[in-house]
């Protein structure tokens, strides 16, 4: 392709991916795709520059919709550069050194992923807030802001200033909307930024106030003298808005030199998955306010800033193929296999597709161009099809499987269950994954037994249910494929021991429909042994707090059937019965909840956990009006900052430790 030629590709591309990305809040690339046409456009411009043209989106930052009123900007609104490299942001380094001929201080902060806006505050009082738009003019959305309990109406003192933040929604909140709106048929949101900007930049503010937005605050242009004199640096500044009521985000750091940034890049890479808000990266910034002001701005980017940004977390690229598994309660999940691509730091070739509803809804066919997606330690998943890469359409529509992958029998729906079921109960499929399932590190924790294993005395018909497990020898074991006696007597140790799991595990490992590891616990603390929860009536189930009356049918319905009954008889005979451990020491905390953040130095959470449970609290994995406390321990996350915005009591661990001695 001829150069100029390329120049007007990208061009149209990048302009169109603009109006779908703000305007629409409906992106057809990632990120990362349009990064690098981004970064393609610029290289080319500067390397002929006669080519470039006034409207080149290079030189523009964002857009503007009709839909609110425009406000025109008292102070211009700048985008960021950008670079995935580190070996860049050394020399945006050395070029804003060199002039000073010094090392700058920098300030760095997370690049919190959602929607940059204005806010003019006279007098201490809230007046007016704009979106970014293009820079020169945005949106009046000021009714919207003000729904936001992270965006103060009036401040501790009587300053007059403009404050720029990032609105955003929590990631459990985006996960939370999106699936009801894949309930009730309305838009579904393709990740946190989208969902925090369609929910803002709605006509009804109503609707954006039943909406969880929140807002970091990451600049003050202060116009009160006396703060121009006082406030010398970037970071001053931070800590002069947080004195008077604004939000910044804790995790803000000063350093000394580029070093440092590239320390705290490498160190939230990681980290940031443990945070409830999508950042996509790190900006850098000169602390020094009279320097910004020399270094100035381009057509569209502070020279005294810029953003490193993470590896991608979507990425686009070809479904090959959607293969079928069989699980342990019979249910057949569609799984895409892809061609492999680099995801946030691993090679990824296989996502979920969750159930054959979503293949339909999101019309996925094999062969499709797909935007896959990996948030926090969640496997990927496939969230949109591509639709302008080339030939969607010619591809035949994906048609549900009718028969199990595994044995061939008639695939069935389950009343008010969503998906399709294998109908023969003995499917070996089935009878394997309930088997994988027993011996699990969630369940019965037996070492050694894993797949593969499962599968070879599956197939030479050693056992057919995890009971049979126990039946086994020391001489069937070294029957197996590359077992010898050694690796026989080891496989035959650990499967013995885990005769001594306490209940609350067998209970997990039987694989009661709805009942994981948190229910079996709550089961297992109201009826704390096999014969307390035969006799358990579907009311006394239904009335412990935290079961919900489908799985307090569940339990009931396990608890009746023959076969189910058999298997306990079994296990009492094989000598496992155990009863539950005297779980309550004290009462002291009952009627409480707490919520617990960041790492603790004497404990782990799950055990500072069950040390709550143990005196009578309850722990909750999110912050709201009910919590009672919120325990903070090294590196807390933005469950610390929900606790300050709504209020509740804060404690560290020793005053957590001293609550319970
Ligand atoms: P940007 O989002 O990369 O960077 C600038 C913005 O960062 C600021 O406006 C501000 O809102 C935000 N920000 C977050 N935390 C900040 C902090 N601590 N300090 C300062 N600013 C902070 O740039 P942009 O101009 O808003 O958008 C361009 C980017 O948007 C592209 O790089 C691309 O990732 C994405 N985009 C994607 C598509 C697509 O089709 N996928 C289309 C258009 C834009």
């Amino acid at each position: 392709m001829e150069i100029q030629e390329r120049i007007e590709y990208l061009k149209d591309e990048i302009n169109k991916s603009n109006y779908k990305y703000y305007v629409e809040e409906n992106p057809y690339l990632s990120d990362f795709e349009y990064d690098k046409m981004f970064a393609e456009l610029k290289e080319l411009e500067t390397k002929f520059p006669m080519f470039k043209t006034p409207d080149s989106p290079t030189l523009r930052v964002g857009s503007i919709s009709e839909k609110f009123l425009p406000h025109k900007h008292k102070y211009r609104l700048y985008s960021l550069d950008n670079t995935y490299n580190e070996e860049e942001l050394k020399l945006w380094y050395e070029r804003v050194c060199k002039e000073y001929e010094q090392e700058l201080e920098l300030v760095c902060e997370l690049k919190i992923d959602g929607l940059a806006i204005a806010l003019t505050y006279e007098n201490g009082l809230f007046k007016l807030g704009v979106t970014r738009g293009d820079g020169v003019t945005g949106e009046d959305i000021t009714p919207n802001l003000k729904t936001i309990k992270a965006v103060p109406l009036k401040l501790f003192a009587p300053k007059n200033l403009e404050v720029r933040g990032e609105i955003y929604m929590p990631k459990t909140s985006f996960e939370k909307l999106n699936q009801k709106a894949l309930e009730t048929g309305e838009k579904v949101f393709a990740n946190p930024r989208n969902a925090a900007s369609g929910s803002l930049r709605q006509l009804d503010s109503t609707i954006t106030a039943q909406r969880d937005l929140s807002m970091f605050t990451y600049t003050g242009i202060f116009e009160d003298p006396i703060d121009n004199k006082e406030i010398k640096t970037h970071y001053e500044g931070m800590q002069k808005l947080t004195k008077l009521g604004f939000k910044v985000n804790p995790n803000i750091r000063l350093v000394k030199n580029i070093q440092g940034a590239i320390d705290y890049c490498k160190e939230w890479e990681t980290k940031r998955f443990d945070l409830d808000y999508a950042t996509d990266g790190v900006v850098i910034k000169v602390n020094n306010i009279a320097i910004q002001k020399d270094l100035g701005y381009t057509a569209r980017a502070p020279k005294w800033a810029t953003a490193f940004k993470f590896p991608p977390e979507e990425a686009a690229t070809k479904l090959l193929d959607i293969e079928l598994n069989t699980g342990k309660t019979g249910i057949v999940t569609p799984v895409a296999v892809l061609e492999p691509v680099h995801l946030a730091g691993s090679v990824v070739s296989r996502a979920s597709l969750h159930n054959f509803d979503e293949i339909k809804r999101l019309d996925v066919r094999i062969g499709d161009t797909v935007l896959i997606k990996k948030a926090a330690e969640i496997i990927p998943k496939v969230i949109k099809v591509i639709r302008n890469a080339q030939n969607h359409q010619d591809l035949p529509i994906y048609q549900a499987p009718t028969r199990c992958p595994a044995c061939n029998s008639e695939l069935i729906e389950r009343e008010n269950e969503v998906g399709l079921y294998c109908s023969n109960p003995k499917c070996p499929q089935v009878v394997c994954a309930k088997i994988e399932y027993w011996a699990s590190k969630e369940a019965m924790d037996i070492d050694y037994v894993g797949p593969a294993l499962i599968k070879q005395l599956y197939d030479k018909k050693f056992i057919s249910n995890p009971i049979d497990l126990y039946k086994l020898t020391i001489e069937d074991l070294m029957q197996l494929d590359l077992v010898k006696e050694k690796s026989a007597s080891n496989i035959y140790n650990s499967i013995q021991n885990s005769k001594q799991r306490p209940l609350n595990r067998i209970i997990t490992a039987l694989g009661i429909r709805h009942v994981g590891k948190e229910t079996a616990d709550i089961l297992v603390g109201e009826f704390p042994s096999f014969d307390a929860l035969k006799s358990a009536t579907l009311e006394d189930l239904c009335n412990i707090e935290g079961i919900g009356d489908i799985i307090a049918k569940s339990v009931y319905e396990f608890f009746r059937d023959e076969e189910n009954l058999k298997l306990i008889d079994e296990l009492i005979a094989l000598g496992i019965n155990p009863q539950a451990e005297e779980r309550t020491k004290t009462n002291k905390l009952e009627g409480k909840t707490f919520v617990l953040t960041g790492t603790l130095s004497s404990m782990t959470r799950d055990e500072a956990s069950d040390l709550i449970k143990s005196h009578g609290g309850k722990t909750s994995s999110s912050v709201s009006k009910k919590t009672s406390y919120v325990v903070a321990g090294e590196n807390p996350g933005s469950k610390l900052d929900k606790a300050q915005n709504l209020g509740v009591i804060i404690l560290t661990e020793n005053d957590f430790l001293e609550m319970i001695k």
